[in-house]
């Protein structure tokens, strides 16, 4: 019997002690997990697999950049891979479990240092584990002038995490990546690396201008296993004088190809400059309502069911939130442009804060269109009930035919197999996030192989008419990156081996190792 819960992959329990008793000594004994119960956090997630698979062997919690730098020593050392975590909220693709079975969880939370908040230039600088809400705090109280933007499960994740794996938020810097600027990574020598301007050493301009001289590097630090990202610059939003969140209802399913036919227009000329969410009837009654209030029997809900729920509830079968923001004056102007638009339309309701004003749904959109925390979208969770939830989010373009063909493709898939279509588009710029939520009970065997073929189902399906994921859990990594060719798959690979010969960091994520 071995004292580990796991070992890492090709990693023998006496090499494995020499690295252990060497983590201690570098970070301390309170820093250095193994045991099953210290564990348990790093190794539940709400995948359709069982948590096994994804047991890390250890979970060690670094304080600082020279922490890091002795680690990845160790783990060359003695080839123990480590998988970095920020604030590990990854809920729905992976947790703060690994990508794989033995790897250490590397926990960065103790770095949760604020170092700058720009008030002039809008910008802050932070480390790993700073959480939204942290940083939303230290905004409000010292009054500074800005806005966050963040994703729905807000407080409690990081800005960091969030855009190293390369997550939305819901103002209009609500592309994350794109709103970051300026990194600094641990390479897997012990190397620091301070991309773009950061590369000067009395710069003060590594948070202002992205792009540096030369290759743009930071976006291969993103979705991928080429380093341990440690500082990230991301740009804050000057809060505007105004804000108005609004709501329009649509009644019918089909009615997605109008939605997105009357924004597209308005969202690529700026008219509105967030990032639009279009969300179907069962996420928008998971807010409040439960599964088994309006059904109990086997299968997919019914659309009739549906239906009467989104009737009795007020509740559409699309429901697009959007906002505008600036002076009084512009808001104002933007706002007839936008009525005139919806207007034309015979189905529309459209609905504001003096319609809306104390509806849950609405505020908690009307919260993340402002960068402000909440938690509501946990509500997803409890419409279904048993703890099982995966993010299947292909890219499409913003145009009302590909929207609703891959809602319908997806309602069908999970159909077959009695789970619900739980789907948003969030409107990007051209494109669209098609997030689909696969909610499952985890504790029913049948419900978790039910799952699992769905979202196989669907990746194949998807990627057979062209769409691909932008994003996915760590049990579909190696699937997604298959569907995006050999070649981009053999050049991620030369990458790795190039930056980390002995592929000890993250193996497997995004599909890439040595
Ligand atoms: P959040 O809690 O914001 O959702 P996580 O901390 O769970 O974010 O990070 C999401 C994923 O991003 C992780 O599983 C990991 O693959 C990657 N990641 C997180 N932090 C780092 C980092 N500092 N360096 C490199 N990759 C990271």
């Amino acid at each position: 019997m071995s004292k580990y819960v796991a070992l890492p992959k090709g990693v023998s329990e006496t090499t494995f002690d020499k690295a252990i008793a060497e983590f201690r000594k570098i970070l301390g004994e309170a820093n250095v997990l193994t045991s099953g119960a210290q564990l348990a956090p790093y190794s539940k997630t709400m995948l359709a697999v069982p948590d096994g698979d994804k047991q890390p062997s250890a979970a060690i919690m670094a304080g600082s950049v020279e922490d890091i730098q002795k680690i990845v020593g160790v783990c060359n050392k003695y080839k123990v891979p480590i998988w970095p975590i920020s604030t590990g909220k990854n809920l729905g693709y992976g947790s703060a479990a690994p990508g794989e079975r033995g790897q250490v969880v590397l926990d960065l939370k103790r770095m949760n240092r604020i170092i700058e908040v720009n008030a002039d230039l809008c910008y802050a600088l932070v480390e790993p584990g700073v959480t939204y809400q942290q940083l939303h705090d230290y905004i409000r109280e010292r009054n500074l002038p800005l806005w966050l933007s963040c994703p729905a499960p807000s407080a409690i994740a990081g800005p960091l995490g969030n855009t190293v794996d390369r997550g939305v938020g819901y103002t209009p810097y609500g592309e994350h990546f794109l709103f970051s600027c300026g990194m600094e990574v641990v390479l897997a020598t012990g190397e620091v690396l301070r991309t773009g301007m950061g590369g000067i050493p009395k710069s003060n301009t590594w948070q202002v201008f992205k792009w540096g001289y030369g290759p743009y590097l930071d976006g291969i630090f993103t979705q991928s296993n080429y380093g341990i990202v440690t500082k990230l610059g991301i740009w804050l939003m000057p809060a505007p004088p105004a804000f108005k969140p609004f709501c329009i209802r649509y009644p019918d399913e089909t009615d997605i190809v109008e939605i997105v036919e009357t924004i597209r227009p308005l969202r690529i000329a700026m008219i509105i400059p967030n990032a639009v969410v279009i969300s179907s009837a069962i996420w928008e009654a998971a807010a409040t309502i439960r599964r088994s209030q309006y059904y109990s029997g086997t299968g997919q809900i019914p659309d009739e069911v549906l239906r009467d729920l989104a009737k009795k509830n007020g509740i559409g079968a699309w429901n697009v939130y959007a906002a505008l923001y600036g002076s009084p004056e512009q808001i104002e102007v933007n706002w007839n442009i936008v009525k005139a638009f919806f207007g034309k339309s015979k189905k529309a309701e459209i609905l504001t804060e003096k319609e809306l004003g104390d509806n849950p749904a609405f505020r908690y959109r009307a919260d993340l269109m402002r960068g402000d925390m909440n938690l509501q979208e946990f509500g997803l969770y409890n419409w279904r009930g048993g703890g099982g939830s995966m993010w299947f989010a292909p890219v499409s373009q913003a145009m009302g035919s590909e929207t609703l063909k891959q809602m319908q493709m997806a309602k069908r898939i999970l159909g077959k197999r009695g789970l619900d279509y739980v789907g948003e588009f969030i409107v990007g710029w051209r494109d669209m996030h098609h997030i689909v939520d696969v909610l499952f009970d985890k504790s029913d065997p049948a419900e978790v192989k039910a799952a699992y073929a769905c979202f196989e189902e669907m990746l194949k399906e998807f990627t057979a008419e062209g769409y691909g994921n932008y994003r996915v859990n760590t049990a579909f990594m190696d699937k997604v990156a298959e569907s995006y060719g050999p070649v981009q798959r053999s050049v991620f690979r030369k990458i790795k081996k190039a930056l980390d010969p002995n592929g000890i960091l993250a193996p497997g994520k995004s599909g890439i190792r040595i």
